[in-house]
């Protein structure tokens, strides 16, 4: 067995994947001693615009015994709550999908169907009613999550909104205190064992070899190692998800950070704005089939709330899937493995899980197949079912123009209908495996999208009306009293984790602060 062991891991790629594959292995896997080297290439850089995550982020940090606090002054990030989406079912509508849980199941009854029954007999508000995260990002407001039973301030759950390059460049100086030897320099060969056809060793344009047994790909959209030189193959997935193109820009401050990622509608596509302590990070995600790269722009800089701090970078992709993302002794990770456009922010996150499953599945050179079946058929179920979560906020508007009317006609794959469709009867909704989004992510979106189940759970009828009424209305109450004793976001970030306290120390001034120009008004009624 110990011959048999990897001595040697290669990490093709300092993007945000690299630099998070390198600082896990040389934590996670630190005793089993074998050496770590990642090469990357400034001339050709990185993607960098990954700037909202979902709550496992945090987990990762701690994994990695990072100080959060700490990392958080440093990459400028804001906390998030969820997603605002505004304009998406029609104009001038906005719903929420939060994180954390809602409400609590009475007796054997969830809430999600209590709550559906008396919502369809016009007596429960909104979902967003009854959400710790969805009230506190509606008033701006935020905290860690405290001890005090029976409240939903027990259970806050919260990711970060951060800069992606300062992210990269905070895990490479971690990763690099652990051992990790850093090569800058551009790989122009790959070269593979002729027995076997495994990566046998990269050369790089200053003529060094660099060998290893196992190669993590995260050399970005071209997947150097698992397709330029293993012609693995790549599922295309544009006909469920059409749009191609992006176009980045970060703006300054028009106010104090909301603590959520707003995603609002567009003819074509959507922008998102991504609130970071220095700036805003804004980008316009477009379907390039229906309109053109300069109508884009022009929609993308009309849309600012402050003065944009760079050109906008454009960006082109194709959403789908690397058909293996481990092949023979190569794992893809990131953009390299594939791709699903960041309408949830889920990118950064298939990076963690990647590297969670390679630490449990973790080879020795014997590489087993079994193994990397194993791996294979995980990742493939789970970027599935992350692509279906995405395709049904395309699928269920009213918007009207070709694209929205395009968005209507895609179609559904068999997990999605069987989602709908469960949903649509009686409001059940399943998690299945290791999916990656709960129940109440589906029931915010599929509310919010105005699918109106015909019925709902036979169960909710064992229970007395007038005691779900009390509870809903109960519960609604506290949780809006907690969130309005709750700090201000901007002041929770001034107290425990600002960036400009560094930055005041090195002789810096802060960005003045104004009022939050869209804390959001949640309406009842579809
Ligand atoms: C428009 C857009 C918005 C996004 N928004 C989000 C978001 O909000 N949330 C989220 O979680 N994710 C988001 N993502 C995804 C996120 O940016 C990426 O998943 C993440 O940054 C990982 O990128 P990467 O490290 O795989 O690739 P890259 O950043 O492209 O890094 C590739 C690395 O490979 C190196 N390299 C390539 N070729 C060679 C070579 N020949 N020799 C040496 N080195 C080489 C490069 O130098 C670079 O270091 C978004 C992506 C896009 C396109």
């Amino acid at each position: 067995m110990t011959e048999k062991r990897i001595r040697s891991v290669l990490i093709v790629g300092g993007g945000t994947a690299g630099w998070m594959a390198a600082a896990s292995l040389a934590k996670l896997l630190a005793n089993m001693k074998f050496a770590v080297r990642l090469v990357e290439s400034e001339q050709i850089g990185t993607v960098g615009v990954g700037e909202a995550t979902i709550p496992p982020i945090i987990d990762f940090i701690r994994t990695l015994e990072i100080d959060e606090n700490d990392i958080i002054r440093q990459i400028k990030a804001t906390f998030k709550l969820g997603i605002a989406f505004r304009d998406w079912t029609r104009p001038g509508h906005i719903f929420f999908h939060p994180f954390g849980p809602t409400g609590f199941g009475m007796g054997p009854v969830s809430f999600q169907s209590y709550w559906l029954k008396m919502f369809l007999e016009g007596t429960a508000e909104r979902l967003e009613e009854y959400n710790m995260q969805a009230k506190a990002a509606e008033l701006g407001r935020f905290m860690r999550p405290v001890h005090a039973p029976n409240t939903p301030l027990n259970k806050i759950t919260y990711a970060l909104h951060f800069d992606a390059s300062l992210f990269a460049r905070y895990l490479r100086g971690y990763a690099e205190a652990r051992g990790v030897v850093r090569t800058e320099g551009k790989i122009e060969q790959v070269l593979l064992r002729p027995e076997d056809g495994f990566v046998d060793s990269v050369v790089l344009d200053s003529g060094e070899k660099i060998e290893a047994d196992l190669f993590i790909d995260c050399s970005g959209f071209r997947g150097l190692l698992i397709e330029e030189a293993l012609k693995t193959g790549y599922e295309d997935w544009t006909h469920w998800l059409p749009c191609d193109r992006a176009l980045a820009v970060p703006s300054e401050n028009a106010g104090p950070p909301p603590p959520y990622t707003l995603a609002t509608a567009r003819d074509a596509g959507w922008q998102w704005r991504i609130p970071l302590q220095h700036r805003v990070g804004n980008g316009h995600v477009y379907c390039s089939g229906f309109t053109t790269d300069d109508e884009a722009r022009r929609v993308l800089l009309a849309n600012l709330e402050g003065r944009p701090l760079a050109d906008p970078l454009q960006l082109r992709f194709t959403t789908g899937r690397r058909k293996k993302a481990w092949n023979k002794n190569v794992v893809a990770l990131g953009l390299a493995s594939g791709f699903l456009e960041p309408l949830e922010s889920t990118s950064i996150h298939l990076v963690h899980r990647g590297i969670a499953m390679l630490v449990k599945f973790f080879p020795d050179r014997s590489f087993e197949q079994a193994d990397i079946d194993r791996y294979n058929k995980i990742f493939e179920f789970e970027f599935g079912r992350v692509r279906d979560f995405l395709v049904l906020h395309y699928t269920h508007t009213e918007r009207k123009g070709p694209f929205w009317e395009h968005c209507r006609n895609i179609p559904l794959t068999d997990g999605l209908e069987e989602k709908i469709e469960l949903f649509r009867s009686h409001g059940r909704i399943l998690r299945e495996d290791t999916e990656l989004f709960p129940v109440q992510s589906w029931l915010f979106v599929m509310a919010g999208q105005n699918i109106v189940p015909r019925g709902y759970d036979a169960l909710a009828d064992t229970l007395d009306p007038q005691k779900i009424r009390a509870n809903l209305d109960n519960m609604r109450d506290v949780v809006r009293r907690c969130a309005e004793a709750m700090p201000r976001h901007q002041e929770f970030i001034d107290q425990n984790c600002s960036s400009f306290r560094s930055s005041i120390a090195a002789g810096l001034s802060p960005q003045p602060s104004a009022q939050p120009l869209h804390s959001f008004t949640l309406a009842r009624g579809g």
